[in-house]
Order: C-alpha cells, then sequence, then structure tokens
C-alpha cells in the first residue's frame, strides 16, 4: 500500500510533525491576486436558488502583488494556489514527477521592495494539479451530500478520518486531487522524499490519513439539516 501527503500552505498556530514550521506563514506571507485577476472570474448564478451564487473558475493566468520580497521555495496564494520558483520546477521535472501542468505567474507588485527592484524577484509558475485520485474510500466520509441540477453545485461531505485514497480509482500521479476536495495537493511518497531532501521552505505535509477537519462548520451539517 501507498502512502500520501498533503502539500500545502503553513499556518502559524499549527504543529507540523512530519515537515513545515508555522513560523513560515508570518517569515513569507501569502499572495494576493491584483483587481483584474478578481474581475476576471465570472459568476455563478443559479435559476432556482440564489444561495448558490459563486464564482466559477479562473481563466486567467495569475497575477499577483507578494507581501514582502521574501520568496520561499513555494508562494501561496489567499484562494489556495500553489507557486513554485524554478529551481523546484526544474527538482520536480528532473525526477521525473507527473500530474501537474504549470502557468506563468506574473508578479505585478512587491510590498515592501524597498531598494530592491522587480526584476530581483524570482521567477514564479503556478502548480496546476491534473493528476486523479477519484472518489476518496468511504471511510474517510466523504460522499455527495448535494446536487442541484439547475445550476451544478455538489457539496461534499467532511472528511472524519483524513483523506483515505482508493488506490484503485488513483491514476498513479505523483500530485492529485480526489473529488470534492480539488485544493487538497496529495502527493506521493516520492514528492514528500524530494522536499525533505531538499529542505524546500514555505510548504507543510501532512500524512492524508491524519488531516483534521479544521475549526469550521462541516458541510453535512448546514446542508443535511436545511435540506438545501
Ligand atoms: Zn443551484
Amino acid at each position: 500500500m501507498n502512502s500520501f501527503y498533503e502539500l500545502g500552505t503553513p499556518y502559524g498556530d499549527e504543529k507540523y510533525e512530519l515537515y513545515g514550521r508555522p513560523e513560515w506563514e508570518e517569515e513569507f506571507g501569502r499572495a494576493e491576486w491584483t483587481d483584474a485577476v478578481h474581475d476576471s472570474v465570472p459568476g455563478i448564478v443559479c435559476p432556482v436558488n440564489p444561495g448558490h451564487r459563486r464564482a466559477g473558475d479562473r481563466t486567467m493566468d495569475l497575477h499577483i502583488i507578494l507581501s514582502s520580497p521574501r520568496v520561499g521555495d513555494f508562494v501561496w496564494t489567499w484562494q489556495s494556489e500553489c507557486l513554485i520558483t524554478d529551481r523546484v520546477l526544474d527538482l520536480f521535472q528532473q525526477a521525473g514527477l507527473t500530474g501537474f501542468e504549470i502557468r506563468p505567474v506574473v508578479v505585478e507588485k512587491v510590498k515592501r521592495l524597498g531598494k530592491r527592484r522587480l526584476e530581483e524577484i524570482p521567477r514564479l509558475w503556478e502548480l496546476v494539479v491534473t493528476g486523479k485520485g477519484g472518489d476518496a474510500r468511504p471511510e474517510s466520509g466523504i460522499g455527495v451530500i448535494y446536487r442541484c441540477e439547475a445550476c451544478g453545485m455538489v457539496r461534499y461531505s467532511s472528511y472524519q478520518n483524513g483523506i483515505l485514497v482508493d488506490e484503485q480509482q488513483w491514476d498513479r500521479s505523483d500530485f492529485f486531487t480526489v473529488n470534492g476536495y480539488p485544493k487538497y495537493i496529495l502527493v506521493t511518497e516520492r514528492v514528500k522524499d524530494l522536499i525533505i531532501a531538499h529542505r524546500l521552505t514555505n510548504c507543510v505535509l501532512i500524512p492524508a490519513e491524519a488531516l483534521r477537519w479544521p475549526d469550521m462548520p462541516r458541510p453535512e451539517d448546514m446542508y443535511l439539516i436545511k435540506g438545501k
């Protein structure tokens, strides 16, 4: 059986037993979208239920504002997009890792730039995960709890026992996501070993089965009870 890990953003109030440092959140900050990116995202409006209004998929390449000139090996946006430097991209490509594409990122502005110039900021790429893990194993607790035929909105229940990957459905990519949790980047042992061997900064690795639901309402408590 394979082991899988979530590759994610450091949070200052967490502890990371496997890999990652909480202080990286403050040290590296997060990147913001520019107004042009916000404006480019289409809105989805449900013809039946106004509560289903939401943002659609972003189509334009990321244009960002960095919170400081200090750039780690990974950069995360407030929308949880994962950005990597040339160095990390080289490492991933040389290792032959699969399950991702890259898109260019334009750094439009850097806060607290001081005397440094925008050109000195390392080039960044958006890591777009394309690998598929299918449905998580039922013991995860993850399943469809609500589906709107009118606008296509689908809600999945929370995970109760981490995210358990069904290896029969997994396409064997090194980077992949499971249905319902597109922002949780899952990676294989190979990726985990490479990140730790190179001590890559500003990312955390959590065993997928050890993921704990954050301090927020569970979707099943909001959707099952109200029935919408
Ligand atoms: Zn709807």
